[in-house]
């Protein structure tokens, strides 16, 4: 399974920012693992230009359930794909948090994200406050049942990130242990739900993935990969990830 170094970019970036695309493929033109950028909407285009022909992937950040229509200041699947994204993240927590976002709407936001011919990221993690309270496998199993589509077999166009929201932009990050339960749990939870194909699905860990610790996250056991938020702004440290994730 070829590993893959996501990352989202967030609500952070004008045209002046992509050079970090530029100076991210300049430095890793070949890279040992999958890498993305999810830019906000309106760079797509300009990243997708710099990467053509080239080892990054462009994704989008969110997109509609629906495929078109009224909805004023949202983007569908179908607009990503065409401006050369192909990927889209679903169901981050800010998303969840900010807009009030169910799994059943993430669920639906993933399966037209795979009808238009994209890779869905669904994300899925704990509050701290549910962490503290023990319920953390819970939750990620109530997540898993409602934001994933009943059925799926092809396992390179879904992808879970595990994230969990007290560690995103905070410096904190569970053990390993703790990284390696939650990932193991999930596994077994697509297994269960999919079958064979489960087992070549990838499961990202996001959470203050920095250059210091990644190579420490990507050495547990089912661990694909990483979403990267505040590090994967600055080409040296998103780099400084891809070359860790492509040594594993
Ligand atoms: C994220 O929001 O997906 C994320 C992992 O952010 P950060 O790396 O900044 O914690």
């Amino acid at each position: 399974m070829r590993k893959l170094a996501a990352g989202n970019w967030k609500m952070n970036g004008t045209s002046a920012e992509l050079g970090e695309a530029r100076a991210l493929l300049t430095a890793h033109p070949t890279p040992g693992c999958d890498m993305l950028l999810c830019p906000p909407a309106t760079l797509i285009g300009g990243m997708v230009q710099i990467a053509e022909r080239s080892a990054l992937m462009i994704g989008g950040q969110d997109c509609h359930a629906a495929q078109n229509g009224a909805h004023t200041g949202d983007i569908s699947a179908l607009m990503l794909k065409d401006a050369g994204a192909s990927h889209v993240i679903v169901g981050h927590s800010e998303r969840r948090a900010d807009h009030g976002e169910s799994s059943a709407l993430v669920r639906a936001k993933a399966i037209t994200a795979l009808t238009a011919g994209l890779v869905a990221i669904v994300c899925v993690g704990e509050t701290e406050a549910q962490r503290n309270a023990g319920e953390t496998l819970a939750v990620i199993a109530m997540q898993l049942e409602g934001s994933l589509p009943l059925a799926h077999d092809n396992p390179e166009s879904l992808v879970i990130a595990y994230e969990p929201v007290w560690a995103i932009g905070t410096g904190r990050t569970p053990t390993l242990a703790e990284v390696a339960e939650v990932h193991r749990f999930i596994r077994d939870t697509l297994i269960r739900r999919f079958g064979d194909p489960a087992r070549q699905m990838r499961l990202l860990y996001g959470g203050s993935v920095k250059p210091g610790n990644a190579a420490d996250i990507f050495a547990v056991p089912n661990v694909d990969g990483a979403l990267v938020g505040g590090a994967s702004l600055k080409a040296s440290d998103f780099g400084a990830i891809v070359a860790a994730l492509g040594h594993h």
